[in-house]
């Protein structure tokens, strides 16, 4: 295995209770990639994303992760909830909670997590909120909030599933330029399920297009002349 390599999936078919939603899925993330996944709604695109994640099993293939992120050194921003909205607690804690997945926390967290997370919100810029409840913020905020908590997971992959859903148009190009920034002067790798393919694909260097019969995986500009990306195009005009 290349060193640089995150996850391999090597003809793996996802689903559950013996349906399968995903099959024939071949696909290597790589330190420093950043993917875009598109598709239809009930595609697959969550479900690959628990694949990669190691939530969901392969009902046949193989999914390679790297030793490090068997350690749970992923960083996952999920689809927020109405509960998890409402979540009564300091945007610290909140931060900080990122360091639970870490191997070796104990009951406490150590001043190293602390400052760690304090850390991830200066590159956010959420510093100013720290001592604010979670639950008062704006959308926008709230995504930063919880991107700087799944960077306190994270030590070289983020996976974001919808990460600018209910955000304004200002607070989402917010959101795509921090995970650029992260991508390009960090070197966090980024898989991201997205509707917006549109401002993604500025960030993107890779789609995966999960269509119903047939999987696209490339690079952006391969995507855009393909025969799906040749309909987003014309959809977008
Ligand atoms: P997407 O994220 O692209 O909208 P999903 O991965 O959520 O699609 O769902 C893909 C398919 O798998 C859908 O048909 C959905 O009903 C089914 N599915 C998703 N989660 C489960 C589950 N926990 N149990 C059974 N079927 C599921």
């Amino acid at each position: 295995m290349e060193r640089n390599e995150l996850i391999v999936c090597r003809d793996v078919s996802l689903g559950y209770e013996g349906q399968s939603v995903l099959t024939h899925l071949n696909l290597t993330i790589q330190a420093g990639d950043y993917l875009c996944v598109v598709g239809d709604n009930g595609s697959g695109k969550s479900t690959l994303l628990r694949g990669l994640l190691g939530l969901l099993a392969p009902q046949s293939g193989e999914i390679w992760r790297a030793e490090e992120l068997r350690r749970g050194a992923v960083g996952y921003l999920p689809q927020q909830t109405r509960a998890q909205r409402d979540f009564p607690a300091t945007v610290f804690e909140v931060v900080l909670s990122g360091c639970l997945n870490r191997p070796g926390t104990r009951f406490f967290y150590s001043a190293a997590q602390k400052s760690e997370a304090l850390m991830n919100m200066g590159k956010l810029g959420i510093l100013e909120l720290k001592d604010q409840c979670y639950r008062d913020l704006s959308g926008g905020q709230q995504q930063r909030v919880l991107l700087s908590r799944a960077l306190c997971a994270a030590s070289r992959l983020l996976i974001l599933d919808e990460p600018i859903t209910g955000l304004d148009p200002a607070a989402a190009q917010d959101l795509y330029k921090t995970l650029s920034y992260l991508n390009e002067k960090e070197g966090m790798a980024v898989v991201m399920v997205t509707h917006d393919l549109k401002s993604a694909l500025r960030g993107a260097r890779t789609v995966l297009h999960i269509g119903r019969s047939s999987l696209f995986s490339g690079t952006v500009a391969d995507y855009l002349a393909s025969p799906q990306g040749r309909r987003f195009r014309e959809a977008e005009q």
